[in-house]
């Protein structure tokens, strides 16, 4: 799959935290099993009781669209070829509380809705080579309108 942001855009640094979300092909949130609060991004700790006893668990893939903003001005070069595009705020279905960033990649920028649910779909790739996660294979969520 192309990137959709293009192949200069920067990559995440992967790290214990984030390469579940980042790797697993799989819409994940971490939650507490102290508590039972979920948090995003992930931590050492939970943000509601300062538990350790975190986890990641597997979520639907899907949810409901809480905020969007067209891009119509690149404010990187990198980004030129990407405008117009959607940023979303995704609430998780399975994830009480917990949202994230993302792009509607099956719409025009302007049709992308408030309250539109949404399903994850994943551009994978190979981490590029000598950049610090080699032989990783990427799988960065993204979000299709259902
Ligand atoms: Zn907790």
């Amino acid at each position: 799959m192309a990137r959709h942001l293009g192949d200069d855009w920067v990559l995440p640094t992967l790290d214990d935290w984030n390469r579940p979300w980042f790797t697993s092909g799989k819409i994940v949130a971490q939650a507490c099993e102290d508590c039972g609060a979920f948090q995003q991004p992930p931590d050492e700790i939970c943000g509601n009781c300062q538990g350790t006893n975190v986890v990641f668990r597997d979520c639907s893939g899907e949810g409901t669209v809480e905020s969007v903003a067209v891009v119509h001005q690149a404010v990187h070069p990198w980004l030129a070829d990407a405008v117009p595009y959607a940023v979303v705020v995704v609430s998780l279905d399975g994830a009480p509380g917990v949202s994230v960033i993302g792009n509607v990649l099956n719409r025009e920028p302007n049709d992308v809705r408030i309250g539109q649910r949404v399903r994850a779909t994943f551009e994978e790739f190979p981490y590029p080579d000598g950049e610090g996660a080699d032989g990783e294979t990427l799988r960065i969520p993204q979000w299709e309108a259902v």
